[in-house]
């Protein structure tokens, strides 16, 4: 039930009733929505419920006394107030609407105060009766199954991006009621609801769950947030002292709870409350009178921590099949663990690649927080695919999630094979590095670790702590280059290059916040013969007219010793003044073959942009340079933007494609997309296309691309000649 408003259902074809309904009830705290027809009303109500259905007489494609005895058969609509009215005082009608079970009947025409008092009457007697439905009794706090009903509301219609649950399980509550009594242990109960009561003016929703347990619903905030208030909460009622029948006997109570984020924990309700649970039991086995945030660690299977204790053979292990993180999907190490105890090959060490994935700088301000996610989501595709290749032995490989973007990669060695270190080590460094050339196009950059663990079925416990020290020693995988490194890295890339036709895209450096220092993306020959194209990122690295001039003078050399005519996508670098920028690519161009350079700028600094490209307009009708947009929205923006700059190009960056990941309907995001570029004649440049079918819709438009990890075949990169047709 709403709080702020009654929704009035009206059934009529009465004309002059509306009229005085529309009168008694206009405004706040009443919506009314009106329909002629008894078939469009229960269609309505199917999925919306009103607060008061208004039924007259006069409805001709269902009798309306059939209508009313439809809605109160209905399991779920037949709380509904329903108020019939009619023409005449006719003792016939008056029956009939008894026997519909209709909860009131009055006559045209309507009269104002009588229409009135029997609707709030109806209102107040229908709140009551829905409280009461969802309220327990001795603490007055909502039902589990109302709890769930609001719980499952904020899941399917996504209320909230992300919100939190927690459960709270008072400590040694048997005890109290073994010690003081069944009534006591009541009243603790109700002292308990009552400040959790305190919530509800937050909107936060708390709710008796089972005996002694209590959960609550917060609505957009983290699981941090949550356990902040629930500590409060913790530490207000521990310090409440009970009186005892015994004089001068008073005791205090604790209670345990456990916190789980949607959706960044589970994503739907079962899950979230079994993690929510684990938490909780760890608070629990570690002491009780705390608050948990769940952590896979906890994600206990407990036929795995069974075994750990008994060391006996499990066998016909279950595994949970929700005990999985939900953005690689993979399960959590001690799933993968208990799987390998019940394997039935013997087992000697476990050699073990632990990948951790960073987000690069700008990141959440640039492309919102749930594109890491999907950059991960791509590297937990793309790891199993890469160990393929490079182990012989795949068949044992085993992929375990350790949360917060740690994938512990598992190869089981068989006691019939030797273990060779060195090997091993060089196996996970070269694994290392082809999984972070395939994410080169992704704002993540991946650190690895590994080593080697004994596997004794035995010592179950150890391994996890072994783990645990394998941890510890996470590297970054590719060195953080200068410049000139970076000039080195290109050169050798291009001597592998054979065709020239293809542009040359520059990104920007994104600055890491971790390591205080900027962050270049490495070429390698492998990178360059996949892809066609170069990608450096460069943007903040150069904070100079100086550095910016050796960076390019380097670059030219490298242009001229290999010949090389290629035209240049390079980001418009914003700390730099833009003539500067435009003067040495100018000078860039006449002294070298490239054909043709675009420099692009990113939507957001467009506003930033636009002055200075008017400031320096005569002086930028004379440079060969052309302008595109990156980053960008496909939007009334960009088109705005169209009219004020003439834009040779539009660069759908990443982001944009990936932002779409997010919608369900995918397909028709990137048909808008076609539909845009058929409207503008301005050729669109959409890297990293990710499915096939998505691709063909963009071929179709002849749009330009760059393939993504998952589109197997290579594509060719338009030339600049060519226009969207
Ligand atoms: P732990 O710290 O492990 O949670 O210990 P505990 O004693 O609280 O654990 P347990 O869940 O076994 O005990 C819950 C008790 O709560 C058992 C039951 O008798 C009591 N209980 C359940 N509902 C009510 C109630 O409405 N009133 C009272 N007084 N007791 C209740
Ligand atoms: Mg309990
Ligand atoms: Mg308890």
């Amino acid at each position: 039930m709403n709080g702020n408003y009654y929704q009035l259902f009206i059934v009529t074809t009465n004309e002059e009733a509306i009229r005085s309904i529309y009168l008694t009830f206009s405004g706040h705290p009443y919506t009314i929505t009106i329909t002629r027809s008894g078939m469009e009303l229960l269609s309505f109500i199917s999925y919306q419920l009103p607060h008061v259905i208004i039924v007259g007489t006069d409805i001709t494609d269902i009798n309306a006394f059939e209508l009313v005895s439809i809605i109160k058969k209905n399991s779920i609509t037949r709380y509904v107030p329903c108020i019939v009215f009619g023409s005449h005082n006719e003792l016939n009608d008056r029956i009939s609407a008894i026997d519909s079970g209709a909860d009131g009947y009055l006559t045209l025409p309507l009269k104002h105060e009588e229409l009135q008092a029997l609707v709030h009457a109806k209102l107040i007697q229908h709140d009551e009766l829905y409280l009461l439905s969802v309220t327990d009794d001795l603490t007055g706090l909502f039902t589990r199954k109302e709890f769930f009903r609001r719980f499952s509301f904020e899941i399917e219609n996504k209320i909230h991006e992300r919100f939190s649950i927690a459960i709270i399980d008072i400590d040694h509550f048997k005890n109290i009621n073994d010690t003081y009594g069944h009534p006591t242990g009541d009243i603790v109960l109700i002292q308990l609801a009552d400040i959790l009561k305190s919530l509800q003016s937050n909107n936060h929703t708390p709710a008796r769950f089972g005996g002694e347990e209590f959960a609550i619903l917060f609505p957009g905030l983290s699981s941090h947030e949550a356990k902040k208030i629930i500590d409060t909460i913790r530490l207000q009622f521990a310090s409440i002292s009970f009186k005892t029948n015994i004089p001068d006997k008073s005791f205090s109570v604790s209670f345990s709870s456990g916190v789980a984020e949607y959706p960044t924990m589970g994503s739907n309700c079962s899950e979230l409350l079994s993690r929510a649970d684990q938490a909780l039991y760890s608070s629990k086995t570690d002491g009780r009178n705390r608050t948990y945030i769940f952590s896979p660690i906890m994600a206990r299977n407990d036929k795995f921590w069974e075994y750990i204790k008994t060391n006996k053979t499990a066998k016909n292990i279950f595994i949970d099949p929700f005990l999985h993180e939900p953005t690689t999907r993979f399960h959590y190490l001690p799933v993968v663990l208990e799987n390998l105890l019940s394997s039935e090959i013997s087992i000697d060490t476990i050699g073990i690649l632990m990948i951790k994935a960073l987000p690069l700088i700008d990141f959440y301000q640039y492309r919102g927080y749930k594109n890491f996610e999907y950059d991960i989501e791509n590297l937990a595709l793309l790891i199993p695919k890469i160990c393929e290749l490079h182990f012989p032995y795949e068949r044992h490989i085993t992929i375990a999630d350790l949360y917060d973007y740690e994938i512990a990669i598992l190869f089981p060695f068989p006691s019939s094979l030797k273990t060779n270190i060195v090997e091993f080590n060089k196996l996970c460094k070269e694994l290392a590095l082809d999984i972070s050339l395939q994410i080169i196009h992704q704002q993540i950059e991946i650190q690895y670790a590994n080593g080697i663990v004994p596997f004794h079925k035995n010592f179950a416990k150890n391994i996890l702590h072994k783990i645990k020290a394998i941890r510890s020693h996470y590297a970054p995988l590719l060195s953080i280059s200068n410049e000139k490194n970076i000039i080195n890295d290109f050169s050798k890339a291009i001597d592998t290059k054979t065709a020239t036709s293809d542009y040359i895209f520059f990104l920007p450096v994104y600055h890491h916040t971790t390591f205080k220092k900027s962050y270049y993306h490495v070429f390698s020959k492998q990178m360059v013969s996949a892809n066609n194209y170069f990608d450096l990122m460069l943007k903040h690295g150069i904070s100079s007219a100086n550095d910016y001039l050796l960076f390019f003078n380097s670059l030219k050399d490298v242009i001229l010793k290999q010949s090389l005519k290629v035209p240049l996508i390079i980001n418009w670098t914003p700390r730099l003044d833009l003539k500067t920028q435009v003067d040495i690519l100018q000078s860039l161009i006449a002294t070298s073959a490239i054909p043709s350079l675009i420099l692009a700028i990113d939507e957001i600094e467009m506003e930033e942009f636009l002055p200075q490209y008017e400031q320096y307009s005569s002086f930028l009708d004379k440079t060969t340079i052309e302008f595109a947009v990156s980053n960008c929205y496909i939007g009334s923006q960009l088109l705005q933007y169209l009219s004020t700059i003439e834009l040779s190009m539009i660069i759908l960056s990443d982001h944009i494609i990936r932002n779409i990941h997010y919608f369900k309907d995918r397909i028709k995001i990137i048909n808008g997309l076609r539909l845009f570029c058929d409207q503008i004649n301005v050729p669109i440049y959409a890297p990293n296309i990710l499915k096939e079918d998505e691709y063909k819709i963009i071929k179709d438009i002849t749009i330009t691309y760059m393939s993504g990890p998952y589109v197997e075949q290579q594509f060719t990169l338009f030339s600049l000649n060519q226009k969207v047709v």
